[in-house]
């Protein structure tokens, strides 16, 4: 769970004026990241596999090779297209912003990025496999609206002139201040802060980054990169409650991983590194379940996060078991059909559905599934611990 619980959905309102309010939040919530999450997190394997000494030069892109139509673009801007080699053995070390097109996705990429030759490829593996696994296309009919709001960038955004058409735009970023900022997704983009992707000499540069060994993994870790990507793809399907939110896609993530787990090493590492919980704190039971799920931990703090996690993929698990695997795909359809808004919290910010549209959604879970479908997975749940 080194990560799993840290990512969050924001609700990214296209329109910049209302976007503004979000602006400042989103730069400082990553600012209060539940340190315990990090600090607890398989701290065992983790100090016993300190990051290995690099061994190879970064690798320099021949002009043909790797860099291409790049003429008269401007220094700072990310407009600047790079293309990976499709070897793991090289490197390539991002000394401005720059971006990658794929098939589905656009990377974007920050400064100081040490990129294996093979990353493209993997991220390709993956978003096929989520598509997969949730049987929902990364774009099906929807296309996103404008990306000109800097809530996404930190900040800054240096690719304000970018194109994205309908695929993903997957921001990859350095945390130069070691401020632990957090990845996280939206129906439009998926942002991350990748450790294992920063380079050597900016990780080096940050005391609190380079004393503490275990935060750095010696493979990509695909996990939170696969929980971010099939929230995007989900979300382009439906909204849904906190609980199936984040329960989704913590499901799918793992079910991916899984899926590729012999395609490469670090798909295989990332998922043997993650703890899949099986129970929350709250005795889950037929007669609770429903309402359990209508509460959708609306009151929970950022810090104290992590139970809708456990519980929605428990029930994502339950209802893959007894329904098929089509069970997220008929949901989504569902809550699109019956039209539920996209609904804000109270800090305007993070994905949390009234009581009254939980309801409603528990309502489209028994039409689906029946009547006591909570009843029901009350009931496995409890054979499950
Ligand atoms: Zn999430």
């Amino acid at each position: 769970m080194k990560r799993s619980i840290l990512c969050v959905v924001i609700l990214l309102v296209a329109l910049c004026a209302v976007a503004c309010g979000p602006k400042r939040e989103a730069t400082e919530e990553p600012t209060v990241t539940p340190t315990t999450a990090t600090v607890t997190a398989t701290p065992t394997v983790e100090e016993s596999t300190p990051t290995p000494t690099p061994t190879e030069v970064p690798f320099t892109p021949t002009p043909t090779e790797e860099v291409i139509n790049n003429d008269g673009v401007p220094e700072d801007s990310g407009c600047f297209r790079i293309k990976l080699s499709g070897n793991k053995e090289d490197h390539f070390l991002t000394t401005r912003f720059c971006y990658i097109e794929s098939e589905k996705y656009f990377l974007l990429l920050d400064k100081d990025l040490d990129l294996p030759g093979d990353f493209t490829k993997q991220m390709d593996m993956l978003v096929d496999a989520l598509e997969e696994v949730t049987g929902l296309s990364y774009i099906p009919d929807y296309k996103p609206d404008g990306m000109d709001c800097s809530t996404v960038h930190f900040g800054y955004d240096p690719w304000r002139e970018m194109e994205y058409n309908n695929k993903i735009p997957i921001y990859i970023f350095v945390d130069r201040e070691g401020q632990n900022l957090i990845s996280y997704a939206s129906n439009m983009h998926a942002v991350f802060i990748s450790d294992e992707l920063t380079s050597e000499e900016v990780w080096n540069s940050i005391p609190s980054f380079r004393d503490n060994p275990y935060r750095r993994m010696n493979f990509i870790d695909y996990y939170p990169i696969a929980h971010e990507l099939a929230h995007t793809i989900t979300l382009r399907h439906g909204w849904y409650t906190k609980i199936m939110t984040e329960g989704s896609a913590d499901y799918f993530a793992e079910k991916a991983l899984k899926s590729l787990s012999d395609k490469s090493t670090d798909f295989a590492e990332s998922l043997s590194h993650q703890m899949f919980l099986t129970a929350v704190r709250d005795n889950i039971t037929p007669q609770n379940a429903e309402k359990m799920f209508t509460a959708d931990y609306l009151n929970l703090s950022h810090a104290e996060r992590g139970d809708e996690y456990t519980l929605g993929r428990m029930i994502c698990k339950y209802l893959a078991e007894t329904y098929g695997d089509s069970f997220f795909k008929d949901y989504a359809k569902a809550v699109s059909e019956e039209g539920f808004p996209m609904e804000a919290g109270a800090s305007g910010l993070w994905f949390n559905y009234s009581e009254a549209n939980a309801i409603r959604q528990a309502e489209v879970f028994k039409s689906l599934f029946g009547d006591d479908v909570f009843t029901k997975f009350g009931e496995w749940y409890q054979k499950q611990r």
